[in-house]
Parts: C-alpha cells; structure tokens; sequence
C-alpha cells in the first residue's frame, strides 16, 4: 500500500504514492488527478520548480485524467515535466 504524500501535480494532500525503487518511480493515486507513475527526476523537477497551483500542473492533471478514463496509467518523465 502507498503511503500518504501530497499529489506531485495537483499538492492534494491526500493522494498516496508508493516508491519503486527498482524503476526510480513513484506510483501515485489521487482522488483529483487519478493514477499516474512518475519517474523521480520528474517527481523533483515538479516539487522544486514548478509554481502551485500553475496551467502546467491543471494540464498535467487532466491528461492524466484522460489517460486513465482510456484505461491506460501514465508515466510522467522528466521530458514530459519540462
Ligand atoms: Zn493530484
């Protein structure tokens, strides 16, 4: 099971993420966004750079909100974060 963490796009403070050390990802599920992985440099680049709330994270948000209603779980990198 995940651990509570504040949601790396939306900063809910009640999503929970679980860290795959082997991938260097965590796996995070939030009630607003819906179920994403996040690579770690991403994870990082989101917590120290990126304003909250910004138009960046609402459009993050919303494609993984999208990915998931398609049944896929998306993988945010650092490419993709950037
Ligand atoms: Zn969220």
């Amino acid at each position: 099971m995940g651990e509570r963490q504040e949601c790396a796009i939306c900063n809910r403070a009640d999503a929970t993420a679980t860290y795959i050390g082997q991938l260097q990802t965590f796996d995070f599920e939030c009630s607003r966004c819906g179920n994403y992985l996040i690579a770690e440099p991403a994870y990082l680049q989101l917590l120290n750079s990126e304003p909250k709330p910004s138009r960046f994270r609402a459009v993050l948000s919303e494609w993984v909100d999208n990915q998931n209603s398609n049944g896929e779980k998306p993988t945010i990198t650092s490419d993709k974060a950037s």
